[in-house]
């Protein structure tokens, strides 16, 4: 491994001043990065529009990648999940989700979890470390050297391994990469943010990048999330709430998007469904409800297909917009909640959820 930075952790701003140093004039630092993200060249020494000796001192004085594939297996549905090995050997996992007219990226943040989400098999792998701002961006360099001609990622989700508000620094500045026109241009109702809500930091990543914000609802109550979400505990659905419906900011963007996962006889009552509107009223939201994905470290799992159809209709009946989500590439452990490193034999025995 190099001892080198990685360049991609780097600002376009504080790029523009570390090339200064290097005696370049300000403007090469938009020509690195529109080769470096905008290209997706990993090699100072293809740069060809940028002289020999700025170059070579690019080369000595940084790393231009982050992470390499590891291993990637693509789903029926044309879903790609990858293993991706940081310059330390961590690894962490990424997913292209193909649709017609989109392509989603789902990125980690951390290596692991440290909140031990009762469905997830991210947290039940426990935590090793945060990722670095570079490690999150190459995430999307490298996956989309996975994607058939013609396809582009057009959308990011900071929804892989890890809780993104826990490594809020990094998060930030990758988010800053993805929409800064020399870097990934990506236009900001492209990007969300998902978080299960940690005191005080939803506002900071709020005041920091103009993302789309995504919160792991999951329960009705604070009984049954404290036990699907044990952070719960630390932050409590009525202050969480209450903080959303406090954010001036929110009002200007598009609606906050809920995550359900709906899980056999824990969450998935009709009066679970008939109480959301009430609790999410005052916020501009909108509910995804996914099925849970059965993964081998949880006994829980998906209600059936007229149990989901139940609780979907009861919460449209509601008047809150509601969209329920699918499970993409559950086939290769890659659909929500599953990301946890598993190698392809333990995988395969793995059930698929929904
Ligand atoms: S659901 Fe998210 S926050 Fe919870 S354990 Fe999994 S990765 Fe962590």
């Amino acid at each position: 491994m190099s001892g080198r930075p990685c360049i991609k952790g780097i600002g376009v701003e504080a790029l523009r001043e570390q090339l200064a140093g290097l005696g370049a004039p300000r403007w090469r630092a938009d020509q690195v990065a529109g080769w470096l993200y905008g290209r997706g060249v990993d090699d100072f020494g293809a740069m060809t529009d940028l002289g020999r000796e700025l170059r070579a001192r690019l080369e000595e004085g940084f790393a231009a990648r982050a992470l390499e594939i590891a291993s990637a297996r693509t789903s029926v549905d044309g879903t790609v999940k990858a293993v991706l090995r940081a310059r330390d050997g961590a690894l962490v996992e990424s997913v292209l989700i193909p649709e017609p007219g989109r392509t989603t990226l789902c990125i980690s943040t951390q290596v692991g979890c440290p909140l031990a989400c009762a469905f997830c098999a991210t947290g039940a792998m426990g935590f090793a470390r945060n990722l670095r701002a570079a490690e999150i961006v190459d995430q999307v360099c490298q996956m989309r050297r996975l994607l058939p001609p013609g396809r582009r990622i057009t959308n990011v989700v900071f929804m892989g391994m890890g809780e993104p508000l826990l490594n809020l620094p990094a998060v930030v500045a990758a988010a800053r990469l993805l929409l800064h026109p020399k870097a990934f241009a990506m236009a900001p109702r492209r990007v969300t943010v998902s978080t299960v809500g940690i005191r005080g930091r939803i506002e900071r990543l709020l005041r920091e990048v103009p993302v789309n914000l995504a919160v792991s609802l999951h329960a009705t109550t604070d009984e049954v999330r404290d036990l699907l979400v044990p952070h719960n505990r630390s932050y409590p659905l009525g202050d969480l709430l209450e903080t959303l419906r406090g954010l001036e900011v929110l009002r200007r963007r598009r609606p906050v998007f809920f995550e359900y996962t709906l899980i056999a006889g824990v969450n998935d009552a009709v009066e679970d469904a008939r109480r959301l509107a009430p609790l999410l009223r005052g916020i501009p939201a909108k509910l995804n409800v996914i099925p849970m994905n059965r993964h081998a470290d949880s006994p829980l799992g998906p209600p059936d297909d007229a149990r989901i159809d139940r609780f979907v209709g009861e919460v449209a009946a509601s008047g809150l917009a509601v969209t329920l989500r699918r499970s993409r590439g559950p086939d290769i452990d890659a659909a929500c909640g599953q990301l946890a490193l598993r190698p392809p034999a333990a995988a395969a025995g793995a059930a698929a959820g929904g």
